[in-house]
């Protein structure tokens, strides 16, 4: 193995999808390929000679490499969804809240100074 640059460390971490040029399937190594008995985590590289896209049945030199999917990112992203307010930071809850708490205290003054 030759040294590698530092760029190709990320890029190893998360492993590179490969799209098929026929189709448009896309090899993903942290899903592998059920149809081919392929187990989840297998690198496109370390497929067998003769895996076939599950789709079209062409060979591996078909495909592309798309490089890696930002897997902690779109994860992330799902658990923004719908849950925004457990994503604050401390601070941030704290400032809702007593902001939350000021602003009603002010309403209720201002209410109590009406009367
Ligand atoms: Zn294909």
């Amino acid at each position: 193995m030759n040294e590698r640059p530092k760029e190709q460390t990320l890029a190893e971490q998360a492993p590179a999808n490969h799209e098929c040029r026929l189709c448009g399937y896309v090899y993903e190594p942290s899903k592998g390929d059920g149809k081919g008995n392929i187990a989840p985590g297998t690198l496109f590289e370390a497929l067998p000679s003769d895996w076939r896209c599950p789709v079209c049945g062409a060979r591996p030199a078909q495909f592309t490499n798309i490089g890696a999917t930002n897997a902690p990112s779109g994860f992330q992203e799902n658990l923004n969804y719908g849950f925004g307010v457990n994503n604050l930071t401390p601070g941030q809850k704290n400032l809702l809240i007593f902001g939350g708490l000021g602003l009603f205290f002010l309403f209720f003054l201002s209410l109590y100074g009406l009367n």
